[in-house]
């Protein structure tokens, strides 16, 4: 129940309405029994620095940030994480007694379903190179891969994300290399790890893949994760499947980088299987 003492978190983004968050926040906050809520705001992005400066005014002990907003928080926060700050985006804002303290736990999110076997010296496959892909990028060199690859339709854009990335402490020299969609096929033989951060095959174009039948037949030991959840499984995961490959959706990223957020606001563990089923739930419901 909300009441005077409620202590209000919450997700910026436009459009915030079709967000698992506040689904997945509101009932691990009931599971911790603190009185908490998480409420979304629909923000324009030529409204973002208001909102910031009305959450201060309101006392919101922190936020999430989605769509449109992961860049231009930055300017709006007197403490960056060093991951943020490597992966130029930041999807958690808490509220400190310096201000307003930003980092990104989708790094945390993307890695958490990885770490049950060792990817040192092995070859990682980003198809994509938008914000997700920065995030995949981050949580590779983290996990310690030889080779990490991003792939793009667009040689300038690939070459400003090889630069942006160019003397970071987070990937050794040498690890990232960029290559365009028509010089895929050679590489899927080696790929370990092969990620799609493109949002091809998401709903409501649920026929479509990123891959042709005859790309995916050139994986052979990969796992093929996709940062997508709805549909569960893509296009691209019931292939792979179907050609006995190991498959990971998006959900977990999504439930795992929420639960690294509310550990961080509120020092307590996060209940991580209530918000996995409060994920499922809704994705049930919509
Ligand atoms: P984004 O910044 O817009 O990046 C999308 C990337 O996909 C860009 O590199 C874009 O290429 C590429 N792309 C789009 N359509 C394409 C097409 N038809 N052919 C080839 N490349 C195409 O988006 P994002 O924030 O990275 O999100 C990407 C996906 O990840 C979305 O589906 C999102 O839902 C998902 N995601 C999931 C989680 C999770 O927790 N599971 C977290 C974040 C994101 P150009 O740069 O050339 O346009």
């Amino acid at each position: 129940m909300i009441t005077g003492k409620t202590a209000l978190l919450g997700i910026v983004g436009h459009p915030v309405e079709h967000s698992l968050s506040p689904a997945m926040h509101n009932a691990a906050l009931t599971e911790l029994g603190l009185n908490w809520a998480y409420v979304p705001f629909p923000v324009a992005p030529e409204h973002l620095k208001k909102a910031v400066e009305g959450f201060e005014a309101i006392g919101l002990r922190g936020f999430n940030v989605t769509i449109p907003h992961k860049q231009a928080i930055l300017s709006y926060l007197s403490e960056i994480s060093p991951l943020a700050q490597a992966v130029g985006a930041v999807n958690t804002v808490k509220r400190t007694s310096a201000g307003w303290s930003g980092t990104n736990t989708d790094v945390e999110g993307f890695i958490a379903p990885l770490r049950q076997q060792s990817w040192l010296g092995a070859v990682a496959v980003i198809l994509g190179n938008g914000g997700a892909a920065r995030a995949v990028v981050a949580g590779c060199g983290e996990l310690g891969f030889d080779e990490i690859w991003v792939v793009g339709r667009d040689a300038g854009k690939l070459s400003q994300f090889a630069a942006s990335w160019s003397g970071s402490k987070t990937l050794p020299p040498k690890t990232l290399r960029t290559c365009v969609w028509a010089d895929l096929k050679s590489l899927l033989p080696q790929a370990s790890l092969l990620v799609n951060t493109t949002p091809i095959g998401m709903h409501p174009h649920t026929d479509a893949t990123p891959l042709t039948a005859s790309e995916l037949d050139q994986t052979q030991t990969a796992l093929v994760y996709d940062l997508i959840y709805t549909p569960r499984p893509t296009q691209l995961l019931h292939q792979a499947q179907q050609r006995g490959l190991s498959i990971q959706d998006g959900l977990e990223m999504l439930v795992q980088q929420g639960a690294a957020a509310l550990t961080w606001w509120t020092e307590r563990t996060a209940p991580t299987a209530t918000m996995r089923q409060a994920a499922l739930r809704w994705l049930d419901a919509d």
